[in-house]
């Protein structure tokens, strides 16, 4: 190791395995994550629950699996909802192993959405940051993430500024973007192709809005995804003929990235403040040009005109007009774009620059406090 890197912490979210795809785009970013601070030469830790894998390249990374039953998410719950752990939760137990590990470490960086590691940050003596992964889903999420920023701001990254602007926060946020391993993703050039969507298929995705417009197109949608609320999937099929939707299921990434490649444009149409928008860099990445409402993460990563087109949010019309106007767009500029500044090690760089000023932060509050 040289004498800048750093010995970190990483805690998984507590919704499924890291590899079932129940966390969403949290998974992908860690692994990315992991990979990129590997290469600046970190010394990483992961605690997750029991049945998480990490890719063949990140062997260098100690796992430490933690059985128990998982939270809900936060997304799905009503606005003024408590705060939920059910016996033999495996949150608090990630969070025992993380702080007993976390000890002899330089800092731990927390990537589960949730009230309980972010409350005891101000109570413990390591470093506990925070990657934040939604903008502010419930009241009772919305207030501890303040209160933190108001002990520390520096704790807290989030991934856009439209996610970051969902917080009452006192100075301006640390903005981390996000990252992705972009030799897994293939550039293909042909602009010929289907219209893909993808995502968690759950209401806050809005898929019944890229339905509508690919019934406007009279052309079928392919669809990737894991099915999180299968009542609003059934719903949106049986609303239009059979075989409009072809549903692809949740695919690894080497073969969702292969098929999402094969695509003339890619559909993105967040109903809630999208914080990133994996989904959107990865088919940019392809060269795929991204159509989409301009809300949340999505409004800043696509550059209208250029890699794809923004439209007024919940606006169908403009939204399929959009579409049809896909081919316009050099599908070199989508690729390149992510190059620039969406890669793996532009994102550990960023991640590494907000946890090494947060740590010289800490070091400061301590020696005034001895
Ligand atoms: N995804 C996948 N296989 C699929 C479809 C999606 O691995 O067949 C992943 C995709 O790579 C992305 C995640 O699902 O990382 C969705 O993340 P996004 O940030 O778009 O939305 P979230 O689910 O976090 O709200």
């Amino acid at each position: 190791m040289n004498n800048s890197s750093l010995k970190l912490v990483l805690i998984s979210p507590p919704i499924g395995y890291l590899g079932s795809g129940c966390g969403g785009g949290v998974e992908l970013t860690i692994t990315s994550l992991i990979k990129g601070l590997l290469m600046l030469g970190h010394q990483l830790t992961l605690v997750a629950p029991d049945g998480s894998t990490l890719p063949d390249d990140c062997s260098a990374v100690e796992i430490i699996h933690v059985q128990g039953a998982s939270q809900q998410s936060w997304q799905h719950s009503a606005p003024d909802c408590p705060i939920v752990i059910p016996s033999e939760a495996v949150l608090p137990k990630l969070l025992e192993h993380a702080l007993e590990i976390g000890g002899s470490a330089d800092a731990i960086l927390n990537f589960s959405y949730d009230w309980l590691p972010i409350w005891i940050t101000s109570k413990i003596g390591t470093p506990l940051f925070h990657l934040i992964s939604m903008g502010a889903v419930t009241r009772v999420m919305k207030t501890v993430i303040e209160e933190l920023a108001l002990w520390d701001q520096q704790r807290l990254g989030f991934h856009t500024q439209s996610q970051a602007n969902d917080f009452k926060l006192a100075e301006d946020p640390v903005i981390v973007g996000n990252g992705f391993d972009l030799s897994k993703y293939d550039f293909i050039k042909d602009k010929k192709g289907p219209i893909g969507w993808a995502g968690r298929v759950a209401p806050e995705k809005g898929l019944e809005d890229a339905v509508d417009v690919a019934m406007a197109l009279c052309e079928p949608l392919l669809v990737w995804g894991i099915v999180e609320d299968t009542k609003y999937a059934k719903e949106i099929d049986a609303s239009v003929p059979s075989g409009m939707i072809d549903w692809r299921g949740f695919l690894p990434t080497s073969q969702f990235q292969k098929q999402l490649g094969s695509c003339r444009l890619f559909l993105n149409t967040p109903k809630w403040n999208e914080a990133y928008g994996n989904v959107v860099v990865e088919a940019l990445a392809c060269g795929v040009p991204v159509v989409a409402y301009d809300r949340g993460g999505p409004g800043e990563i696509i550059q209208s005109g250029r890699t794809g087109w923004l439209v007024t949010p919940d606006d169908v019309a403009a939204l399929t007009d959009a579409a049809s106007r896909a081919t316009e767009i050099d599908r070199l500029t989508c690729r390149r774009w992510a190059e620039d500044s969406a890669s793996q090690e532009a994102f550990a760089l960023r991640v590494e620059a907000w946890i090494k000023a947060g740590m010289l932060k800490n070091e400061g509050r301590r020696s005034i406090n001895a």
